[in-house]
This record gives C-alpha cells, sequence and structure tokens, in this order.
C-alpha cells in the first residue's frame, strides 16, 4: 500500500529557513536603509552649516573675485592674491574638522576654487547635486574610495559624504554659487557596519531560539501524526486481511484461511502427539429452499445456521464457511474418535430445533463427514478433500448424519466419491471437452449435421468416456451446469463451422432427464442461441424415451416452447425405453433415433429387421424423420438402403471426432459417398 506520509518536520525546517532568510534579507537592507539615511543627512545637516558659516564669513569678501574667477586662466588664477588668501582663510577653518575637499561653483557651474587645485576648471552644469544646489536645496550622498586626493594628502579606503550646498548671505537671499564639501564618515560607517553586523547576529540567535523551539513543538506533533498514520494503516491492512480471509456473510473463515488455519493445528498436533479432527458440515436441504425463497432468506438461514453451529462448538473450536452451503469445523486436542462422534451428535441434535425465519420454520438437516489427523490423512488439503468426501457419503446416507471417513468408505465407494470431487472441479478446470459424430444422409450424399458427445479429459492422458461419468454428473445435479455448457459450447462451435464454409451444419446436443426438472430449459437454450448467434434451426436436442415417464404434460409443455424457439427435437434410443406409441403422438417430435442394437442384428435376425423396417414406416405415417444409429458396416448400409432411411450415423461413416477434425472427416466422408 503506497503510504502517503506526511513529513512535518522536513516541510517546516525548509519553510522556516527560507522565511529567516528574507526576513534576514529585508532586515539587513532596511537597517542599512535607515542609518544611511540619517548618515547623510546628518551630513548634509553639518556640511550645510559649514557652507552657511563659509558663506557668511568668506562670501562677501570674495564674491566679486570669484564670480570672474571662471574668466581667469587657471596658472593665473592660482597665482592670484584674492585665491590664495581665499584658500589660507579656508584651509585654516577646515582644520580639525573630518572635511576631506571643498569645491565652489560659480552660477555656470564652473569649479572656481578646489581645496584639490588640478580640479579648478572642471564644468558640473550636469550634475543633479550642483543642480539642486542651485535652486535652493542642499543635496548629499553617500560615496567610497579605494584612494583619494584630499587635504591632507592621499588617503585609502574612504567612505565619505558629499554635499551640494547653496551659497547664501542669508536663507531669503539668492543663490550666488555652490559649495561641494566632502566629509570623511569612514569612522560613522565603520560603526554602523558594527552595530548591524550585532544586530544581525542578535537577530539569527533569537530567531534560531525560535526556530530550534518550534522545531521541537513540530517534531513532537510530527510524531504523534506518524503513529497515528502507522495506526491508522495497520487497521486498514488488518481490516483489508480480515476481509481477503473470512466470508462475508456470515464473517467465519473462508475456505484459504480455514486451510491455513487447518495447517497450524496439524503443526501443534504433530508437536503435542495429539489427533486433529476436520468436520464437514453440509446443510443438505439448504439449495432448494434457497431455489425456491430466494436469496435473502437463504443468506439468513445460512447466518442463523453459522450461529446455531458455534454455540454448539466446545471452546478452542473453530468454525469456516467452505462455500455455499458447506462448513468446517476444526477440533484439536482429540484424543478418543469417540468425542468427535459425540460431538457431531450433539450437532445434528442442535439442528432438530427448526430455525425461525419470517416466522416460518426451517429444519435443516447437516450431513458431517468428518477426518482425523494423523490416521486418515497429512496434510490440511487431503484432511479437507477426506471429510468432503465423508460427506459426500452422509449426504448419500439418508443426510442428517455423520460418516467417518475411514472404514465407512470401502474402495469401490471412495473410486466414486473421488471421481465425484473431481468432477465437481472439472468444469471450472476447463477438462470437459466436446467430440462430434457425423450424421449422414447418404441419399444425398451429404453430412447434414453432428452429434456432440462430452468427454472428459482427467489428466494429460486420460479421456473418459460418458458412460463412465454422466450418471454420476446426473445424481450430483452437477448435469446442470455441464449440460449448460454442453450447449454453449455445442451451438458456439456449429456457428464457427458455418463461418468456415460448412453452410446448413445442425448440431444435436443430448439433453438428460435431469435439465427437464426445472423449467427453464427452454430460457436457457433461448439465451445460448442468443448468445452464441445460431439460429435456431441449426440446433437439434435429443431426448430419451425415459422422458414419457415423467409428469408427462409439463415435459409436453417444456418441449413444446423449445420447439416454437424453432429448435429441433428428435427422441434418442428409440426402441429401447418402452414408450406409450399413444404418448409418442403428443410428443413435438421431429426425428426418431432408432438405437443402435436394431440395427447391429439386423443383417442377421430377421425380426429385428422386420422391427426395424416397422419402425421407419412407422415414423413416416406420423410424419417423423428417421435416424439410424450404431452403422458400422457396408451389409448394415445396404440393408437399410432398401427402405431409404434418410439419416445414419455410425462408425461406418466416422467415430466421434474432435472439433478440429471434424472438418477435414467431413471432406472424406463426401468424398467417399461420391465415388
Ligand atoms: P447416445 O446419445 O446414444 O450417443 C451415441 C453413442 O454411441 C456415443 O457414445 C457414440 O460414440 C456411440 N456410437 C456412435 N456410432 C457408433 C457405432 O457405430 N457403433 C458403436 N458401438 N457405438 C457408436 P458415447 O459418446 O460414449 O456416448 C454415450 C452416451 O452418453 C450417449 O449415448 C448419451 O446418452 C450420453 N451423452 C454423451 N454426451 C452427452 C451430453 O453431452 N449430455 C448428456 N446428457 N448425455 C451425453
Ligand atoms: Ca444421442
Ligand atoms: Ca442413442
Amino acid at each position: 500500500m503506497p503510504k502517503n506520509r506526511l513529513n512535518l518536520t522536513r516541510d517546516f525546517s525548509i519553510r522556516t529557513i527560507i522565511s529567516v532568510i528574507i526576513i534576514l534579507i529585508l532586515l539587513v537592507v532596511f537597517y542599512r536603509q535607515i542609518t544611511m539615511d540619517s548618515l547623510i543627512s546628518q551630513e548634509t545637516r553639518n556640511n550645510s552649516e559649514l557652507t552657511n558659516n563659509l558663506s557668511q564669513d568668506l562670501w562677501p569678501e570674495y564674491a566679486k573675485f570669484l564670480s570672474s574667477a571662471s574668466s581667469i586662466p587657471r596658472k593665473d588664477l592660482l597665482l592670484h592674491p584674492n585665491f590664495k588668501d581665499l584658500n589660507h582663510s579656508i584651509q585654516q577653518r577646515l582644520r580639525g574638522l573630518r572635511v576631506l575637499k571643498i569645491k565652489i561653483y560659480d552660477l555656470q557651474g564652473v569649479t572656481v576654487y578646489s581645496t584639490l587645485q588640478e580640479q579648478i576648471g572642471d564644468n558640473r552644469w550636469d550634475n543633479a547635486g550642483f543642480q539642486s544646489a542651485l535652486s535652493g536645496v542642499p543635496l548629499s550622498d553617500v560615496s567610497f574610495k579605494n584612494e583619494m586626493d584630499t587635504i591632507e594628502g592621499t588617503v585609502t579606503n574612504r567612505h565619505y559624504v558629499y554635499t551640494y550646498a547653496p551659497i547664501q548671505r542669508s536663507p531669503e537671499d539668492q543663490v550666488e554659487g555652490v559649495f561641494e564639501v566632502y566629509s570623511d564618515v569612514t569612522h560613522l560607517h565603520n560603526e554602523i557596519n558594527r552595530t548591524g553586523y550585532v544586530i544581525t547576529g542578535g537577530v539569527i540567535f533569537s530567531l534560531a531560539a525560535f526556530y530550534l523551539f518550534l522545531l521541537f513543538l513540530i517534531k513532537r506533533a510530527d510524531r504523534l501524526i506518524h503513529q497515528h498514520q502507522e495506526t491508522e494503516n495497520q487497521l486498514q491492512e488488518e481490516r483489508m486481511l480480515f476481509q481477503v480471509r473470512h466470508d462475508k456473510l456470515t464473517g467465519l473463515s473462508n475456505r484459504s484461511h480455514m486451510l491455513e488455519l487447518v495447517e497450524q493445528a496439524l503443526h501443534r498436533s504433530r508437536r503435542t502427539d495429539k489427533a486433529l479432527a476436520v468436520l464437514q458440515i453440509n446443510l443438505a436441504r439448504f439449495r432448494p429452499i434457497n431455489e425456491t425463497m430466494g436469496h435473502e432468506v437463504g443468506d439468513q438461514i445460512i447466518k442463523k445456521s453459522a450461529v446455531r453451529m458455534v454455540k454448539s462448538m466446545r471452546n478452542g473450536d473453530i468454525l469456516g464457511r467452505l462455500e455455499g452451503d458447506l462448513f468446517l469445523q476444526l477440533m484439536e486436542g482429540i484424543t478418543d474418535s469417540k468425542e468427535v462422534a459425540n460431538r457431531a451428535n450433539r450437532l445434528l441434535e442442535d439442528f432438530q430445533e427448526p430455525l425461525l425465519m419470517n416466522e416460518k420454520e426451517f429444519v435443516m438437516t447437516p450431513s458431517i463427514g468428518i477426518a482425523l489427523f494423523p490416521s486418515d490423512a497429512q496434510k490440511a488439503e487431503t484432511l479437507l478433500e477426506s471429510s468432503g468426501a465423508a460427506a459426500l457419503k452422509a449426504t448419500k446416507e439418508g443426510r442428517n448424519c455423520y460418516v467417518f471417513y475411514t472404514d465407512a468408505l470401502n474402495a469401490s465407494s471412495r473410486e466414486r466419491i473421488e471421481l465425484e470431487m473431481g468432477l465437481r472441479k472439472a468444469l471450472q478446470a476447463n477438462e470437459f471437452e466436446l467430440h462430434y459424430q457425423p450424421r449422414i444422409s447418404p441419399m444425398n450424399k451429404r453430412v447434414i449435421g453432428c452429434e456432440a458427445l462430452i468427454r472428459w479429459r482427467r489428466g494429460e492422458h486420460e479421456l473418459m468416456f460418458p458412460d463412465q461419468f454422466v450418471k454420476l454428473l446426473e445424481e450430483s445435479d452437477l448435469i446442470i451446469p455441464v449440460g449448460t455448457w454442453v450447449l454453449g459450447e455445442a451451438c458456439r462451435q456449429c456457428y464457427a463451422w458455418h463461418k468456415m464454409g460448412l453452410k446448413g451444419l445442425r448440431v444435436s446436443v443430448n439433453l438428460s432427464l435431469r435439465q427437464f426438472k426445472s423449467n427453464d430449459l427452454p430460457d436457457v437454450i433461448e439465451q445460448t442461441l442468443q448468445k452464441t448467434g445460431l439460429a435456431a434451426q441449426y440446433l437439434e436436442v435429443e431426448v430419451t424415451e425415459s422422458l414419457m415417464a415423467e409428469e408427462l404434460e409439463r415435459v409436453i409443455e417444456l418441449l413444446q416452447r423449445i420447439k416454437r424457439l424453432g429448435v429441433m427435437i428428435s427422441l434418442d434410443d428409440f426402441g429401447t425405453g418402452y414408450s406409450s406409441l399413444s404418448h409418442l403422438m403428443n410428443f413435438p417430435v421431429d426425428h426418431l433415433k432408432i438405437d443402435r442394437a436394431f440395427v447391429q442384428d439386423v443383417t442377421h435376425n430377421s425380426q429385428h429387421a422386420a422391427l426395424t423396417s416397422a419402425i421407419i414406416a412407422m415414423a413416416r405415417s406420423l410424419n417423423m424423420g428417421v435416424v439410424v444409429e450404431g452403422v458400422e458396416d457396408s451389409e448394415q448400409q445396404k440393408f437399410l438402403e432398401q427402405y431409404a432411411c434418410e439419416e445414419q450415423q455410425g462408425y461406418f461413416y466416422a467415430k466421434p471426432l474432435p472439433a478440429k477434425d471434424f472438418p477435414t472427416a467431413v471432406e472424406d466422408i463426401k468424398r467417399r459417398l461420391r465415388s
């Protein structure tokens, strides 16, 4: 199961670290912005003040000279006495201040004075600071230089603020020039940086402490959530395991889980040297109730029966439901088989009291088959099989009884039971197959149809014929699902042959008396035709005369329904079943299939010959077709020729063949008939 685990700690850590980094960057930027702004404004004030002082002290004296200084060549200007005086005065006033440089611009932006003489004559008209000062507003900014020429000579690594300040005699007066003052703020700048580091360190420390505190909380939450998730997952797994191992309706262990439990019990029994009993309990009357009263009632009966079984169990016994009406009880620590017999008896007694359902009473009759370890079987699987075989025997012995697997089953019945158990699995395991025997019209020299005959491929090499198992299928009612399969498979195959070019081929399917027990046989046939696509006229069903002994009216009604579908009906093995000829007239039959016993002797036994010709004549007068079965040699064939017997079937033409060999056989027969 994919676990979509939530990892709070990881998510939290990633997010927090990203947030802390963002906060720190913002903080540093903000701090620098504020401190630099305040540094600049402080320096602007200082420098403006200095400018004011200079404007008031020196400007009146030199204004005139400076306003015309731009027209004097630099060389001359530097030697001019006024310039020298001004320079001297300025240098004196700047002593002890943090001023690195001073420049004076006239109103055209020309540098008319600078403490660095080589800058004299430069024009700064385009400079934003100059323009601002010209309009009366001082402007400053901060900057850095690795190397800089100043009043005190060349200095290195300096942060400085330069301010453009207007020269005005008083604030109301006109701007007459611009000072540019460079002041050294290196120590302040360093101070700001140091404080910045301290604040950043402090913030990092507090955030880290806060982060660790939250981390502690989150880790706890994470752990709790994981624990919760784990228990939830475990519960989910347990629930799923329970569903896989238990029967939905009763909540009892299902077959595979019971097998595991028996296996485990076997281990324990081997260790403790005690016997183990496996009881297979079959609720014999359940199926008809389920069919007549509906599945809801059936389900309730299963549930109530399970409760009753559990009540009659001893502590430590285990009950499971294998399928439908089949339960399995496991008893451990057995010392004596009588003990098991007593318990089985108790269970039977407990079931004598009817189950109450919707104010109706139902008496269930369990048949119990008991297999013991170590005497009957050594493995869980075989214990289950043996108990199943014993339960089958119990059912046959009249239900409501228990049977031990051991002596109760003699060799022949054991074989029979094994056969029956094999048959139960055969359909699911795809072990049945159909062989097809061609049906010939000698006069038309054609193969007009075929009879589908069932075979049971039991193991790799053993092919069993119907006389070995059809009776068993009928006795166990397995003939119903198997018969439905035969119908479907035969129709499917016939349709496939039509597609391959064997146009008009008919297929005959043998129906068992048992299949007429339920009234839905015509529906099953109709559905099969629909599902396989075969048109009804190509299907024929074969029934035997024994059908006439059954509830005649109901059977005739069923046959008529089948006939109305367009399906043909033939009466198989005719002549062996002492059918009443008067009933025969009421039977909606298309063909009589004369039993092969007659044909066998037609050439030696004149009575048989007479009977055969009589039957053929009778069928003609009843408007029925005749099929002669078991034609084995050419003499028989010649005899039948005299009577213009229209349809024949027998080894003389072909034996029943696997589907894959059928089309070639058809070709062969046609060739033989025409030669
Ligand atoms: P059936 O319906 O009388 O089928 C004819 C049987 O005679 C077949 O035996 C066939 O192989 C055999 N046979 C055909 N021609 C000759 C011949 O020339 N000489 C001799 N000696 N025998 C011949 P198979 O296949 O063993 O079937 C036996 C019976 O089993 C069938 O007798 C039928 O009653 C029953 N059966 C076969 N398939 C099914 C099925 O799908 N459902 C049911 N309910 N019964 C089936
Ligand atoms: Ca037949
Ligand atoms: Ca027959």
